[in-house]
């Protein structure tokens, strides 16, 4: 049986932006993806030009997120159901121990999260990101052996290296299907990645950041 990972982050689309590619590439090697998401992504103005409140965007943008996991790969998606945008309101202790149960109830061995500034300092990006650390060092989940940080700003500025660089070239057509089955985000994607055909070349890479390793492996 392949690794289990768990990619813990803050909203539905996260997982495409950051890691669509590396996502596929684990689950064509037969390794298992499961998915831990804080909020539904019920807020912002983009997502209610297609939905009536936030209760149905957030129902639309679960229908979104599955249809973007089957394009991944990810076998399992968990939503704690937080409200988007107010992550870092969340008592620290009730999320972390959230995500240790998440970790424990999948076996996780490799956590792919943001870094410490949440990527484009996004306030529930830093606190998933924050909690995360807690969970993976918090001595509850031994099977843990390897902690990743998306590439980000402020790793670039501290001389961290990437351990994982993924070309997304070569699978582009994936990740811009997973793109697209975000719909209410088409805004942001558009501002991201352009048209979803041509390759956008400044976006080429997804990169990670080895935060944490566990030394103790027992075989
Ligand atoms: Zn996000």
């Amino acid at each position: 049986m392949g690794s289990q990972n768990g990619f813990i982050y803050a909203h539905p689309d996260d997982e495409t932006f950051l890691s669509g590619c590396l996502i596929r590439r684990l689950a064509d090697a037969g390794e298992d993806n499961v998915l831990l998401l804080a909020t539904r992504g019920d807020a912002g103005r983009q997502g209610l030009e297609r939905a009536k409140n936030r209760q149905e965007l957030a129902e639309l943008r679960e229908l979104e997120m599955r249809a973007a996991a089957e394009i991944l790969g990810i076998s399992t998606i968990e939503h704690l159901g937080w409200p988007d945008g107010q992550l870092d309101e969340v008592d620290f202790e009730t999320l972390v121990q959230q995500i240790i149960t998440f970790i424990q109830r999948h076996e996780v061995e490799n956590v792919y999260t943001f870094a410490e500034d949440g990527g484009n300092g996004h306030r529930d990006h830093i606190a998933i990101s924050k909690a995360t650390t807690a969970a993976v060092q918090s001595g509850a989940c031994p099977s843990v052996r390897k902690l990743f940080y998306a590439f980000s700003p402020l790793l670039r500025a501290q001389g961290h290296q990437p351990y994982i660089l993924i070309d997304t070239e070569k699978q582009w057509s994936v990740k811009a299907a997973a793109l697209k089955a975000h719909q209410t985000q088409h805004v942001t994607i558009g501002r991201h990645f352009g048209n979803l055909v041509d390759f956008p070349e400044e976006r080429r890479w997804e990169a990670f950041v080895l935060g944490w390793e566990n030394e103790f492996v027992t075989l």
